[in-house]
């Protein structure tokens, strides 16, 4: 029996005991192809050699020394390569040990820039429905994740959404798609007007929203909207790259494909690559002078921030993931995964749409394809695809709610960059079988 609090009670699970490249095997000798890195997390896929010896490195180096008393090469090298990989703009690193500690930071960044700078009545942020940016407190209250903010709503701080960039349901029948992103580039305005402008501290947003709705894509020229929405009321721009940052989509940051830079970004999941727990946020050059001018101080810390162990590996990770054939094979591989989704799923009844960029890909399921029409959420066809997919050995990450935190189902793909097309298609072949079994069961 268990002493463990599992995330489901009571559900067997098989035990991992060793990986490697893109397979996890379980105790029982049963192999997985890991056609989701976890939770989009395991970028360079399992036991990779060269971020094992980095680790093991600095571990008969030192392994931790606080923050307070001491910088280490490793944390100072980890921040310099970002900063040299992330647009101008993005200027400066704090490092953190996970998405959710990188959401709460940037958080309390934006605040304390709007104290900082003499606004101090700037304090509501807006974010976005059927979005999610983690489950700590604040990073909860930010989400619009309806389903995980249920039964924590009445202890959550206020905050404000609106609607996500949703085509496949939400753009009008004759509506064009830059029609559609002004249409919720206005929504987003009149919120602002509504909450007062001189209030509103910051707009967050997952460029590609990842679990909640598996892998959207915002409609070309949305964010560039926002963006300048943000800039005429003086509102900082929060993007959470959490999810489909470092190199996901096919560039470094998803919001490279849009035009626009943040004023902060949040990065996590890639950035360590499973190999250790370790988050960062991004912020501008304007941000870092108000604090350094100020205060002189962020007001924030955690006793884990700046590991060096995790440092270690995330600046072997990041060194692996600036070498020209890895981001290279995210866009071919990414290609053919979309393209073979679309031939083995395409004509199926019960798939609406198949979506995402580089190695992040949705696949919406439906019970009607014309209508849009969801399956009954009883029928739990998101948990079901997941158990067939298992039993194929393949780990893909399901989810329900998509629509509106109840209804709907998607699965998410994000297998690790260093994926062949050979083990694409394997993906393509145990998904397709796991959706039919799932959907006649
Ligand atoms: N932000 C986004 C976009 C995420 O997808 C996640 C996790 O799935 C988080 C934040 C929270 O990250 P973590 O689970 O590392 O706290």
């Amino acid at each position: 029996m268990t002493k463990l609090l599992h995330r489901t009670i009571g559900s067997t699970m098989p035990r991992a005991v060793a990986g490697e490249g893109i397979y996890i095997t379980d105790s029982e000798g049963r192999t997985y192809i890991d056609g989701s890195g976890g939770a989009a997390v395991s970028c360079l896929g399992h036991n990779h050699p060269e971020v094992l010896d980095a680790m093991k490195a600095q571990m008969a180096r030192i392994s931790y020394a606080h923050t307070s008393f001491f910088t280490t090469d490793v944390a100072e090298e980890l921040a310099e390569q970002l900063v040299e990989l992330a647009p101008k703009g993005l200027d400066y690193v704090y490092l953190v040990s996970g998405g959710s500690e990188a959401v709460e930071a940037a958080l309390k960044m934006a605040r304390q820039y709007f104290v900082e700078i003499g606004q101090p009545n700037r304090r509501h942020i807006i974010a976005r429905r059927q979005s999610y940016h983690g489950n700590t407190i604040g990073a909860l209250a930010t989400g619009g994740n309806a389903w995980r903010r249920a039964q924590f709503r009445p202890m959550l701080p206020e905050t404000h959404h609106v609607s996500p960039c949703y085509a496949y349901r939400d753009m009008q029948v004759g509506e064009t798609p830059v029609a559609y992103g002004e249409r919720l580039a206005a929504e987003f305005e009149t919120k602002i007007i509504e909450l007062g402008a001189d209030t509103v501290m910051a707009f967050v947003a997952e460029p590609i929203v990842g679990a909640t709705l598996g892998a959207v894509t915002p409609v070309a020229g949305y964010l560039k909207l926002v963006r300048q929405i943000c800039d005429k009321y003086g509102i900082l721009l929060i993007l959470d790259e959490v999810m489909c940052g470092m190199g996901r989509t096919g560039t470094m940051f998803a919001f490279e494909q849009e035009g626009i830079i943040p004023d902060l970004m949040t990065i996590a999941k890639g950035l360590g690559g499973g190999f250790q727990p370790i988050g960062a946020v991004m912020l501008s050059e304007t941000i870092y002078r108000a604090f350094a001018e100020g205060s002189g101080l962020f007001q924030h810390g955690h006793t884990y921030i700046g590991h060096p162990i995790a440092a270690a590996a995330a600046n072997k990770v990041v060194e692996i993931l600036r070498r020209s054939e890895t981001l290279k094979n995210v866009v071919r591989m990414g290609e053919r995964l979309q393209v073979g989704l679309d031939a083995a799923l395409g004509q199926s009844a019960y798939v609406g749409d198949i979506r995402g960029r580089g190695l992040f890909r949705g696949i919406e399921i439906v019970a009607n394809k014309d209508t849009k029409e969801p399956f009954d959420p009883a029928r739990r066809i998101n948990s079901r695809i997941k158990k067939e997919a298992m039993q194929r050995g393949l780990m893909c990450y399901p989810m329900g709610g998509t629509i509106d935190g109840v209804h709907g189902d998607h699965v998410l793909l994000a297998p690790p960059y260093i994926i062949e097309a050979e083990q694409i298609d394997m993906i393509i072949d145990r998904l397709a079988a796991a959706i039919d079994a799932a959907v006649a069961g």
